[in-house]
């Protein structure tokens, strides 16, 4: 999959920053602040070797702390071979914009190492993550109030049980050591819905969107999710679940998948879940039956849908080919797919964009929750649920009593009760959690967008709600 050509355009980290400009320029904050909200404030870099097949191995890693207006900071830890200080700090810098625009409270930061995940065994990866997290432990870059990481690109629940696992052996007395860092398995103090939340976060913002006629037509879309013909590129976690949600659910019907080593095109509709299983036995998508198999995959970007979701990674739409894109609708569920010239093209083209630092933000709310599950100590749900089927309970049998006393004997149906008795576990109020927060930020953008003079995009809003909230944190608290 290609991202701009180098040296066509503005870096990452350059193009987030146009971005934010594009905000402030219609925003009125007081001289040196608008400059102290865009700077990254540090980045670590370390450089560390590790003794692997008889041979000792370098390996560069970063670790960027945007912005400390809360704290603690918070965003992934990647792992690619493309991995490098610039992308970790726009990484970092959207983090930041993320959590005040989802109201997570807590400062942006990133981190990255640069290396392939696939070349390595997983006794080797343990070793390496170790290694890696020891050296961000001991500067405080991990830590519960200080620093706390996720997964991202290329990690997930294991590199998190790995960290979680080496912090606690560096804080061998620290009560709120698993607290260190979120997106960890459920056995090791994860939480119900965390590995699911950034895709399902892309299907509640959609779900959001289409509440909104106005909003659906300005992208010269109609009714609601129901049919909409769907592209994904990136089948990993992300892309996997938006794709399989949205299908599943919402009735969209998902006619192009684009991976890394090809592509599968069928305008009746990809069944997602095969072509997951295929990719996972198989190691791609060539060759799976469920679809038109298209070798170069950027080509289905290009092709005519209602939603584009690019949930792979930064720069797959630029300046060469934003005026091939013909999607009405451009979800970015992955950090940074569409560049500030390509925005700019597609802006013009009257597509609709919904930003990264909204549409993925699911995963940052959920690991937000799984932080406090951990300070709080006790599992979500865990001291009213039965309490509130027992109320529920209540309010049945005296239903019951006083329709039978009326004559009627067809009294509530079976999965009324069913559905009104269950209490709500873990994994319904983070859905719930997920789902108010998810619709909350689109209103705080949508009111901007739709209020304030001069404000085209969505992009644009969420950038102004995002740096207002930053910069009134740090007039309240003086810099
Ligand atoms: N890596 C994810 C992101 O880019 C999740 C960050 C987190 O949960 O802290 O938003």
């Amino acid at each position: 999959m290609s991202a701009a050509p180098a040296g066509t355009e503005p870096g990452f980290r350059d193009s987030v920053d146009l971005m934010s400009n594009r905000a402030v320029a219609h925003l009125d904050l007081p001289r040196g602040l608008e400059e102290k909200i865009r700077v990254c404030n540090a980045t670590y870099t370390v450089r560390f070797g590790v003794r692997l097949r008889g041979d000792i191995h370098t390996f560069t890693g970063y670790r960027s702390v945007h912005s400390e207006h809360m704290e603690p900071v918070k965003g992934g830890i990647r792992y690619a071979t493309s991995v490098n200080q610039q992308e970790v700090e726009a990484l970092a810098a959207l983090m930041t914009y993320k959590c005040a625009l989802v109201e997570t409270p807590f400062g942006g930061s990133k981190g990255g190492l640069c290396i392939d995940p696939r070349a390595w065994e997983e006794d080797e990866l343990e070793r390496i993550t170790r290694r890696f997290a020891y050296e961000l432990v001991k500067r405080d870059l991990i830590h519960p109030s200080q620093n706390v990481p996720a997964p991202d690109m290329g990690t997930g629940e294991r590199e998190m049980a790995w960290i979680a696992d080496q912090y606690a052996r560096m804080h061998t007395t620290d009560i709120n050591a698993r607290a260190c860092v979120t997106g960890k398995p459920l056995a090791g103090g994860g939480i119900a819905g965390r590995v699911e939340a950034t895709g399902r976060g892309v299907q509640y913002a959609l779900r959001e969107y289409f509440r909104h006629p106005e909003d659906v037509a300005k992208s010269g879309l109609a009714g609601t999710l129901d049919g909409k013909r769907v592209i994904v590129q990136g089948l990993g976690n992300v892309g996997y679940h938006a794709a399989k949600f949205l299908s599943e659910e919402d009735g969209c019907k998902v006619i192009a998948i684009a991976e890394r080593d090809g592509g599968l095109f069928n305008p009746l509709g990809l069944e997602v879940e095969r072509v997951r299983e295929w990719i996972a036995k198989h190691g791609g998508v060539r060759g799976c039956p469920e679809g038109t198999y298209v070798e170069h995959s950027a080509l289905l970007l290009e092709e005519e849908c209602d939603i584009l979701i690019p949930a792979a990674m930064e720069g797959v739409i630029h300046q060469q080919n934003a005026d091939r894109i013909r999607a009405a609708v451009i979800i970015e569920a992955a950090n940074g797919p569409v560049t500030a010239l390509a925005d700019e093209i597609l802006r013009r083209k009257g597509c609709v964009i919904i930003p990264d630092l909204y549409a993925n933000a699911g995963g940052v709310t959920v690991s937000y929750f799984e932080w406090v599950k951990n300070l709080s100590h006790i599992r979500f749900g865990r001291m009213q649920r039965r309490q509130e089927e027992a109320r529920h309970q209540l309010l049945v049998d005296e239903l019951d009593r006083v329709l039978r006393k009326a004559g009627l004997d067809d009294t509530l149906s079976e999965s009324f009760r069913k559905r009104y008795l269950s209490g709500a576990d873990e994994l319904e109020l983070v859905r719930s959690g997920l789902d108010d927060t998810m619709r909350t930020a689109y209103q705080s953008m949508r009111e901007v967008w739709h209020t304030r003079d001069g404000i085209e995009d969505l992009r644009t809003a969420a950038y102004i709600v995002s740096i207002e909230r930053v910069a009134d944190s740090y007039r309240t608290k003086g810099l």
